[in-house]
C-alpha cells in the first residue's frame, strides 16, 4: 500500500509537470508571435526616432536653400535701391529689402529650432547607441532562446510520457482508473493532495483530526470527504513549511 501511494505521488508530480509542459507546447505559437510583435514595436519605436532626426535634417536644409534665395534676392533689390531712378523704385526696392530681412531672420529661426530637435534627437540616439546596434542580434538571441527552450520542453514532455505509463501500469487497476477518474475530472490535474496545516490543500477544507492521524499512521488510501481526492502526508512537511 505505501508504495502504490508513493506511486501516487509520483504520478501525480509527473502529471502536473507534463501539463505544464503541454500547456508550454501548445501555447508555443502565440508567445513566439507576442516575442515578435514585441520586438517590431521596440525597432518600429527606434525608426521612428531615426525619422525625426531625418525629418529635422531635411526641414534645416530646405531652410538653408530659401535662406540662401532670400539673400540673392536682397543683393538684387539692394542694386536696385542703388539705382533707383526715382522715389517710386526707391520705395519699392525699401519694401522689398524689408520684407526680405524680415524673412531671412525668420528663417534664421526656424533653424535654430530644427538645430535644437537635431541636437536633441542625437543625444536620445547617443544614449541608446548600444542597444539600437544590438537591436538585431538581441532578437536573434531571444528567438534562439525561446526556441531550444521550446525544444527541450518537447523531449520532456516525451521522457515524462513515457515515465508516466511506467508508473502508471505499476498500479493495480482499479486504483489507476480512481486516480485518472480525479485527474480528468478535476480542473486543475490534481487527484493526489497533500495535507498542509490539517487541510486538503486542493479544496482546503480542514480535515478531521482523526483523518490526519490516519494518514500518518497507517497506508491506507484515504480520500478527502470534501473533494475525493487521494490525501497524503508529506514526513517533512514541516521543514518544508519552514523553508518556504
Ligand atoms: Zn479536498
Amino acid at each position: 500500500m505505501k508504495s502504490e501511494l508513493s506511486n501516487l505521488i509520483e504520478l501525480q508530480k509527473t502529471d502536473t509537470k507534463l501539463r505544464q509542459l503541454k500547456e508550454n507546447i501548445e501555447t508555443a505559437t502565440t508567445r513566439r508571435a507576442e516575442l515578435q510583435d514585441e520586438f517590431e514595436q521596440h525597432a518600429s519605436s527606434i525608426r521612428e526616432i531615426q525619422n525625426r532626426l531625418a525629418a529635422a535634417k531635411e526641414t534645416k536644409a530646405d531652410l538653408e536653400r530659401q535662406i540662401i534665395e532670400a539673400k540673392t534676392s536682397h543683393e538684387r533689390a539692394d542694386r536696385n535701391l542703388k539705382t533707383a531712378q526715382d522715389q517710386k523704385q526707391y520705395e519699392a526696392a525699401m519694401r522689398e529689402i524689408d520684407s526680405l530681412d524680415r524673412q531671412i531672420s525668420k528663417f534664421e529661426t526656424e533653424v535654430l529650432e530644427q538645430l535644437e530637435i537635431i541636437d536633441e534627437v542625437n543625444g536620445v540616439l547617443e544614449e541608446r547607441k548600444e542597444e539600437i546596434a544590438n537591436l538585431e542580434s538581441d532578437w536573434e538571441k531571444t528567438l534562439a532562446d525561446f526556441e531550444s527552450s521550446l525544444a527541450t520542453d518537447r523531449k520532456e514532455f516525451d521522457k515524462m510520457s513515457k515515465a508516466r505509463d511506467r508508473v502508471l501500469s505499476s498500479l493495480p487497476e482499479r486504483l489507476a482508473a480512481v486516480y485518472d477518474r480525479l485527474v480528468s475530472r478535476s480542473r486543475d490535474g490534481i487527484a493526489v493532495a497533500e495535507v498542509i496545516n490539517g487541510a486538503c490543500s486542493a479544496c482546503f477544507m480542514s480535515l478531521r483530526k482523526q483523518i490526519v492521524v490516519e494518514l500518518r499512521t497507517t497506508n491506507e488510501i484515504i480520500t478527502c470527504e470534501s473533494c475525493t481526492r487521494i490525501l497524503f502526508v508529506n514526513s517533512d512537511e514541516h521543514q518544508e513549511a519552514t523553508a518556504s
